[in-house]
């Protein structure tokens, strides 16, 4: 079965190495390993206001806690997304607030997030699902306007672009997931990207205790309890040797997606995903709308592609109950998107295979 996830591991004789020289070096904690990593993906994404985090979801959380996010405050967000995006919303005692998706395209609506926009928004949480990025554009518009910060979760985008450069220095907070599935993996892991300098020395504060590790224990003064919540060494030396390999890995992706992007027009019963302008997808996920989702997913199976739509919509757990409303788009998106393979192991054979298989009808 052609999957639609799977892990890219750089090649056994460079990582192996790599990974036995740190595990014996001594050191195996938050060191040197990690702030050569964060060096070379700031480099990688041209912004050099990076820490590594020990998850996409500490990314997320650093992002609410530096804005003192908390009971009483709104924060905007998306219900299609992966669940962390949400839970860890709720976890400051803000309240969600649901903005509705553009119909065409699954993210986060501007126009809706625009009437949602009350004295109480603090953030606004967009998600740049499946490796498409949302309308930039038009959010940048909406924060300065009404003066508030975006979080981009792209957990999904990595390598993904905003006006030709790759997602991470256009909001206040960009936050990253090196997770098993995700484009580019440490085994676990992530990253916040800030657009400004000020923001970096709290945020490293809030990642190890509240502590500043610059200075020594004795001279520390903890003025913020903070989080356990930084890379150590191994998963940082394997983000390196990953790093290195990401170009061709996420290469891979974009030439599939662009591939279907042309491939798939036209076909009877499938209705294309536009791209906002000045965005590149990076195309994590393929996604795409099709008729009788069902059977199109059971047609996909015969022919030994794994087809799905992957995510629980967040807004119908029970955590959020307090935050429920309509949200017509959402519904409609929600019951036609479906996902097809398209990442770094699916071939020339396996695509053209897949668009013979949709161009046969379900
Ligand atoms: C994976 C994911 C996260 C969380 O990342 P972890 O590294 O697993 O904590 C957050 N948001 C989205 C959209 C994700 O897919």
């Amino acid at each position: 079965m052609l999957p639609l996830v799977k892990p890219y591991i750089a090649p056994r004789d460079e990582m192996m190495p790599a990974i036995e020289k740190i595990l014996y070096s001594g050191y195996i904690a938050e060191g040197e390993a990690v702030y050569s990593f964060e060096d070379e993906f700031a480099k990688y994404i041209g912004n050099p206001n990076v820490l590594m985090l020990s998850s996409g979801t500490a990314a997320l959380h650093i992002a609410l806690l530096l804005l003192n996010v908390g009971p009483g405050d709104e924060v905007i967000s998306t219900p299609m997304t992966a669940e962390p995006t949400n839970t860890t919303i709720a976890l400051t005692g803000a309240k969600i607030v649901w903005a509705d998706v553009d119909v065409n395209t699954g993210l986060l609506d501007p126009k809706s997030v625009r009437e949602k926009i009350t004295e109480k928004t603090k953030a606004i949480m967009l998600v740049h699902y499946a490796g498409m990025v949302c309308d930039m554009d038009e959010f940048n518009k909406i924060s300065e306007e009404f003066n508030i910060p975006v979080i981009e979760d792209t957990a999904h985008a990595f390598g993904s672009k905003y006006n030709g450069k790759i997602v991470g220095s256009n909001s206040r907070f960009t936050c990253y997931s090196f997770q098993a599935i995700k484009q580019m993996t440490t085994v676990d892991g992530g990253a916040i990207a800030f657009r400004d300098e000020a923001d970096v020395a709290a945020a490293r504060r809030l990642r190890w205790f509240g502590l500043d590790k610059k200075v020594s224990r004795m001279e520390n003064d903890i003025t913020r309890a903070g989080y356990k919540y930084g890379m150590n060494n191994v998963t940082a030396t394997i983000g390196s040797v990953q790093l290195a390999h990401f170009p061709e890995v996420i290469g891979r992706y974009i030439s599939n997606g662009k591939y279907y992007d042309e491939a798939l027009k036209g076909i009877p019963g499938v209705t294309m995903v536009p791209y906002y302008k000045n965005t590149e997808p990076s195309y994590w996920l393929y996604t795409m709308k099709v008729e009788n989702r069902d059977g199109f997913m059971k047609m996909m199976e015969e022919n030994g592609i794994l087809a799905s739509p992957l995510h629980h919509r967040s807004d119908t757990h029970s955590v959020f109950a307090e935050s429920r409303c309509d949200l017509p788009q959402m519904d409609k998106f929600y019951s036609e998107f479906v996902h097809i393979p398209c990442g770094w192991w699916v071939s020339d054979e396996d695509r053209e295979r897949v668009t013979q298989a949709i161009k046969k009808g379900w």
